[in-house]
């Protein structure tokens, strides 16, 4: 059965250093495209450089692969909308920025709608309707999982987690506070995930399993906080039942 490697990046949030350092480990080996899963923008920086940021970001993920594949989160909303308000020299740089971005090859929008076949008849999307069984489903953040994807990724949240066929990608980077986090390198068939590795950037983060959420997988944690879902039961549980023994996955811990 033929496989494909993804690189799957959680909130990157200005993390252009850590973005160097994934990216020096990526070229070292191979894979066949990335997943971007939004919130590239961060409010420590101001509006303009915060864009430039983002390009950079994606020049050098660029780097690593031909394919990053992508989808924009609230904070990068936020941030286009910020930028509309801007006017003069920092409005033609905007124009000229966004222009550029546009039309960098390796940057394929998922917020299009459209469908894509990464390789080997696997199939990546942002669109919930488009999805099956051969399919990754792309988002920033989604209230269920979708149970009939080979794989949903995600991020938003601020902590890793596994619970197939569902990913929560974590964070790169945090700008706010300083902080690494982690990022994924999954191999997929097409009868769905074959192995996963995870990159873990700080040693203060670590894997959790919560004794009272079970059914929940496995999270990825700073070392001093609670279980994601005894903290915020709303936000962070699902209500479906996609959990299934994964500890057969992991290559190493
Ligand atoms: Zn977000
Ligand atoms: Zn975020």
């Amino acid at each position: 059965m033929s496989t494909i490697n993804i690189a799957i990046l959680g909130d990157i949030h200005c993390g252009l250093n850590t973005v160097h350092e994934v990216v020096e480990y990526l070229r070292s080996t191979s894979i066949d495209a990335i997943i971007l899963v939004g919130d590239y923008a961060c409010s420590s920086m101001d509006t303009m450089q915060s864009l430039e940021t983002i390009v950079k970001i994606f020049e050098v993920l660029s780097k690593a692969s031909d394919r990053i594949f992508i989808v924009w989160g609230d904070s990068d909303i936020e941030l286009f909308h910020k930028l509309t308000h801007l006017y003069g020299y920092s409005r033609k740089r905007v124009l000229e920025l966004l222009k550029y971005l546009n039309n960098m090859d390796s940057i394929i929008d998922l917020s299009s709608g459209e469908k894509y076949e990464i390789d080997r008849g696997i199939y990546i999307t942002s669109n919930r309707e488009l999805v099956d069984r051969k399919t990754i489903y792309v988002v920033h953040t989604d209230i269920n999982i979708a149970t009939n994807s080979l794989l949903h990724v995600e991020g938003h949240r601020h902590y890793g987690q596994i619970r197939i066929p569902y990913i929560n990608a974590g964070y790169v980077y945090i700008d706010s506070i300083d902080r690494k986090g982690m990022y994924w390198v999954v191999e997929v068939s097409r009868r769905g995930i074959e192995r996963i590795d995870i990159h873990i950037l700080s040693s203060d983060i670590h894997e959790y399993r919560c004794p009272i959420h079970k059914d929940e997988g496995v999270f990825y944690i700073m070392r001093n906080d609670i279980c994601p879902v005894c903290k915020d039961v709303l936000n962070a549980r699902f209500t479906d039942d996609a959990y299934l023994a994964t500890e057969s996955l992991f290559k190493s811990m």
